[in-house]
Parts: structure tokens; sequence; C-alpha cells
């Protein structure tokens, strides 16, 4: 893996870790959902906001969408102005760095965009802190701290776009998102599915942002098995769905996302949220459910583990 620099100088030494991969918890490896792209988003705001980017490097070409050149070519030199989310797509727009006596432009014009797929996310390092052998990106800012995408698995994506992102690559088939359900297009799109009401959660193509650990979750809240056709779905179980799925969604980000293998907050922290996890990862456990008396169950549902009681979570008995 060569080291490209199209910034003021030469790459520096690419040192180990400062952040050691944490230990592995009893938590299956899972992706940064909705929650902690929020949580990433609100770190960098907090990081970068009005920073201007001095130097680019890709470590990585891999993890950039179309050229590498252009894509440290169009950052070089801009500011970052906003700091904005659909689903677990990171979208930050940039300005040119106005000069003296120029006129700030007065919206980004460039604009970029982060998925962190599997086990991407951003670290915001001071000029003491060392890189991950896993560093793909480092954008060196004016203030001397550098945003890193630090990415293991290199599935997470980075793209550039210019003027209106609507048709960029990582945006393509990407649904309203999760924190602004619309019931009634929820409820249209759902009718149409034949998948279990779990998989069709999971489509980012309908409700972007909700991911395996969450729909677990939403589905014991409401008490739906995960099973259910999405077809057979109710109209008061889909207001259930979009009221649930704000409400854990809000409370993990709270608590800055839940704990996983392999994601950490862009201060290196990991989120605290899977302490209130009530069916994920507890496989064999009681159900939490006040007066059930019913296990936990584990099953597989398109290729990804489901956790649910079979006790409490019914299918609708209501068509609509
Ligand atoms: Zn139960």
């Amino acid at each position: 893996m060569g080291i490209r620099d199209w910034g003021l100088g030469i790459g520096e030494g690419h040192g180990r870790s400062q952040f050691p991969i944490p230990n592995p918890q009893c938590l299956p490896l899972t992706m940064p959902e909705l929650p902690e792209v929020e949580t990433m988003r609100r770190d960098l705001e907090a990081l970068a906001d009005q920073a201007v980017v001095a130097r680019v490097q890709v470590l990585d070409e891999k993890v950039i969408q179309g050229s590498a050149r252009a894509f440290a070519r169009g950052l070089k030199g801009r500011r970052f102005v906003s700091f904005g989310r659909r689903g677990k797509v990171l979208i930050l727009g940039l300005e040119p760095q106005a000069g003296r006596g120029l006129v700030t432009a007065p919206t980004p014009d460039v604009v970029l965009l982060a998925h962190p797929r599997m086990t991407g996310h951003w670290l915001g390092l001071e000029p003491e802190h060392e890189l991950s052998r896993f560093a793909r990106v480092v954008l060196h800012l004016d203030s001397g701290r550098r945003l890193v995408f630090d990415d293991s698995r290199r599935f997470g994506r980075l793209e550039l776009v210019r003027g209106n992102c609507d048709d960029a690559c990582l945006l393509r088939n990407i649904g309203a998102d999760a924190l602004q359900v619309d019931e009634a297009a929820l409820g249209a799109w759902l009718s149409r599915k034949r998948v279990a009401i779990k998989v069709a959660l999971l489509d980012q193509r309908g409700v972007s942002g909700i991911g395996n650990i969450y729909a677990s979750e939403i589905l014991f809240r409401i008490g739906l098995d995960p099973r259910t056709p999405s077809c057979r779905v109710t109209k008061a179980e889909v207001a259930a769905i979009a009221r649930e799925t704000e409400r854990v969604l809000g409370e993990s980000i709270e608590y800055r996302g839940t704990t996983l293998m392999n994601y950490r907050t862009a201060n290196g922290d990991q989120g605290a949220f899977r302490r209130k996890l009530r069916v994920y990862g507890h496989e064999g456990e009681p159900c939490r459910r006040k007066g059930c008396g019913g296990t936990v169950k584990r099953i597989v549902q398109g290729g990804r583990s489901t956790y649910f009681c079979s006790h409490c979570q019914r299918t609708g008995r209501r068509r609509r």
C-alpha cells in the first residue's frame, strides 16, 4: 500500500495504532448503524467545523469512489461548513477557502460523502497521535489536527461530488432517513414487499439507517414477530414501527451508539447503548418483557442474526 500525497509535503511516518482495536465483546461482528453514524457526524462537526483541509493523503485508493487524484485535489484548500447525514451516509459540505477581501461562498460547492459500511469510522487525531495501520485517508487540517478515515475491512467508501449530491453513487437507492419516517410511505412500501418484516427493515431503499441490531430491538419493543411477511403488517403496526424506530435510534444517539467490535466514535471511544439492548445478543436469556416468561431466541434471516422472543412477539392478526 503506497502512500499517495497530493498535498504540501510528502507523507510522514505511518506509525502504529494509538487506538488499538477494542477487545472483542460478546456481540457478533456488526456494523455502524444510524446512531453510530449520527455520533460520527456530531463528533466531526465538533472537530472540524470551519477547518480548512490543508493537505490530503490517500493511503488506500480502494476506499475512494472514483478518482483518488480528483478526490484529493477537490478537497485541498476547502473549508468544512456543513455536517449532514442521510441514513448511514455522512454528507459533509465544503466551500472554497475565502481569501483576504473575498466574500465567502454562500453554499457548499463540494460535498464529501462517507459511507462507513462494515468497519469504517473517523478519528480526530492530534499531532502527537500515531495513525493506526488501518488508516485509509488522512485529511490534514489547518489547525494541525488530522481527520482520519480508518477502516480495517476496507468496505467503507468516500466520494467527492461537486454541487448537488443527489446523483452521488453513495446515495443511490437510499430511502428516507429513519429519524424522519413517513408512516404512509413506509406502509405503502411494506405492503408491496413479501419478505419478512425484519428483512424489509434492513432494506435501505425503504428506510435508511436501520441496521441489524436496531431492527431486532424495534420489533421486540412493539411485540411483532420478525418473521411476519411485510405485506401483512397492519397500519397500527406501521405506526408503531415508525414511533419505536425514532425512539430507539434517538435513545441510542444519546448513548453515542452501541459498542461494536469495530466501531468507535471520532473521539476513539465506544458507544454505551449496548447495555440498553433488550434482545440483541441475549440468546437463551429470559425475555425482559414483564410477565412474559419466554426465552430469547436467535434465528438467521437473510444471512443475518435476528434475536426475538417467540412468546410475546406475534404476527399481527388484523389485516390492513
Ligand atoms: Zn417475551
